[in-house]
């Protein structure tokens, strides 16, 4: 990783944008990007009549439209400063931002974030309390019959390769590491079924390790605020790595994730309702509408439970529901 620079100090008109208005309601967008949508085919118009396709001649006869006044790229400096505000903004908006997943220990952690792979965070947690009461050690684990372990897991899908994975990680924790969760990424990667996103996560909300988890959410938000253009998680780590200071990894990452999975989501992110907006340069990609944008807010903002059966003290929403019986 190379050195992050000195956070250089807040100026110019996206800061002073920012600072005219603090994180509470939906602020007012920025006129950086004139989200034109184009009418679809058929699209009414407010009066509620279909617009005449133009004919060739009409378009002939239309002025030449201006081109819009071509924007300054932004310096590296900027961005940076520009992120480093966002992180600060997220900050205010979630302070009690966390993982979103119910653990009590290393090896549970470790566990849920491995059965999280292609499902919800809530569904994790409605199945952990059964399968942690049965198997409460790598070595009860290690040692459940495996068809025991896939019904036990089975809500959280792809049931088969999970409990083949966490039989695996158990074994070897048993076998390599004395039955403990070892608190380095390089032996966190050895164990079957664990990645680098696991891995930091564990190091991080664990171990106390500061690291960046790149995930779906962070991935999208992170391309949409302009601090990579990556699809690749890894590269994704390595370009916000060099943005922020290592002590911020771990909350950033929890900040940025609780951002996505709320407001700015991946098919309708609310712009409209988003707090951050005069930072983003993506504002528009979403509805835009204050009202409607404020539907889409999801979990606590949306007033609805969350996803940990058993949230953090501070946590201001409602806690989820237990797995409804079948
Ligand atoms: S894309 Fe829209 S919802 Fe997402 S951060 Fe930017 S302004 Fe907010």
């Amino acid at each position: 990783m190379q050195e992050t620079p000195a956070e250089p100090a807040a100026d110019g008109p996206a800061a002073e944008q920012a600072q005219a208005g603090k994180t509470t309601a939906a602020k007012k967008p920025p006129a950086r990007k004139a989200p034109a949508k184009k009418a679809a085919a058929g699209t009414k118009t407010p009066a509620g009549k279909t617009p005449a396709k133009k004919t060739a001649a009409a378009k002939k006869a239309a002025p030449a439209k201006k081109a819009a006044p071509a924007r300054k790229p932004e310096s590296r400096v900027a961005m940076v400063r520009r992120a480093r505000r966002i992180n600060r903004e997220l900050a205010e908006l979630y302070p009690y931002a966390h993982p979103e997943l119910d653990f009590t220990n290393p090896f549970e952690l470790l566990v849920a974030t491995v059965l999280s792979a292609q499902t919800t965070d809530l569904r994790v947690n409605q199945t952990t309390p059964r399968l942690f009461a049965a198997c409460p050690t790598p070595e009860d684990m290690a040692a459940i019959p495996p068809e025991q372990l896939e019904e036990l897991i089975r809500p959280t899908g792809f049931f088969r390769a999970k409990a083949k994975s966490l039989i695996g990680l158990s074994t070897a924790l048993r076998d390599r590491f004395g039955g403990e969760v070892p608190g380095r990424l390089e032996d966190l990667v050895t164990l079957p079924g664990v990645g680098r996103k696991t891995a930091n996560v564990v190091l991080g909300n664990a171990f106390g390790v500061p690291g960046i988890t790149v995930d779906t959410h962070f991935g999208r938000l992170a391309r949409r605020f302009g601090w990579t253009t990556a699809q690749d998680a890894e590269k994704v780590e390595a370009d916000v790595a060099e943005i922020f200071p290592k002590s911020e990894w771990t909350m950033l990452s929890h900040r940025v994730v609780f951002h996505g999975r709320r407001v700015c989501h991946s098919r309708r992110p609310a712009c409209g309702a988003c707090p951050i907006a005069p930072l983003c340069p993506s504002y528009g990609e979403g509805e835009t509408d204050p009202e409607k944008a404020r539907k889409l807010l999801k979990y606590e903002l949306g007033g609805q439970p969350g996803q940990r059966l058993k949230p953090p003290a501070d946590y201001p929403g409602r806690p989820a529901p237990p797995l409804a019986a079948p």
